[in-house]
């Protein structure tokens, strides 16, 4: 019987709209943490897996999964174990394709995140919603630890009850106090192991909590994003 191991499948860094650059991320995740796999997934680009992957290959101590949290015209998907970047815009159908393609793993992260603003009005649409039992996604966001998503974590819960993809959990970090707060448990302890363990949907999500004063910069990080979200819309 292996040991198991937790990753961390779903950080930004400031490639996209994170506030560490990869390298602090890493190195976050070295000293505080127990986590032996990490994916990097910023939105769009693969620009701060790349750069999260030079600084592991330095420092030893994690791996990291190049990911990217893709912009489907349908809401975000993940995309792990990438060659390439997945171009945002496409349906959530194409963009699985596009993922599968080139021989990664799909995961719909928060599938019931959405903001009250439609879409049409300038607002985001953040989760694939229903998308994620109709498509072949190959695993299921369950626990996403930013602050107010229990509702819409049990919801992803029940529906992967129905569906039984793999789960995991993941921060969904933006800020260095997020990082590991959702983790994915699996079998062994390598990035590989964790993709067997995936493929076997032998994984389980958990998470811990966070520490007022973590929660307090995640309140500062969200004010800062909404008004940066709103000049960018303007
Ligand atoms: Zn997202
Ligand atoms: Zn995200």
């Amino acid at each position: 019987m292996k040991s198991r191991s937790r990753a961390d499948l779903h950080m930004h860094t400031n490639c996209s709209d994170g506030w560490p650059s990869p390298a602090e991320l890493v190195d976050r995740v070295i000293a505080r943490t127990d986590l032996r796999v990490i994916a990097v997934t910023d939105h769009d680009t693969l620009e701060g897996a790349l750069r999260a992957t030079e600084r592991a290959a330095k420092t030893g101590g994690v791996e990291v999964v190049i990911g990217e949290e893709v912009s489907s015209r349908d809401g975000h998907i993940l995309g792990l174990f990438l060659e390439g970047r997945v171009r945002p815009g496409m349906s959530a159908a194409a963009t699985l394709h596009a993922i599968h393609d080139q021989g990664g793993l799909a995961i719909a992260p928060h599938p019931f995140w959405r903001t009250q603003r439609r879409a049409s009005n300038g607002g985001v649409v953040h989760g694939v919603g229903w998308l994620a039992a109709a498509l072949d996604f190959d695993a299921i966001e369950v626990e996403n630890a930013t602050p107010g998503f229990y509702v819409f974590n049990r919801m992803a819960r029940r529906l992967n009850i129905g569906l039984g993809a793999a789960e995991t959990g993941s921060s969904d970090a933006h800020i260095l106090d997020a990082v590991g707060r959702a983790y994915t448990e699996f079998r062994g302890r390598t990035a590989a192991d964790l993709r067997r363990s995936l493929e076997a949907r032998e994984t389980v999500a958990g998470r811990s909590r966070y520490k007022a004063v973590g929660l307090m910069r995640y309140a500062a990080w969200g004010f800062n994003h909404q008004r940066y979200a709103a000049a960018a819309a303007r």
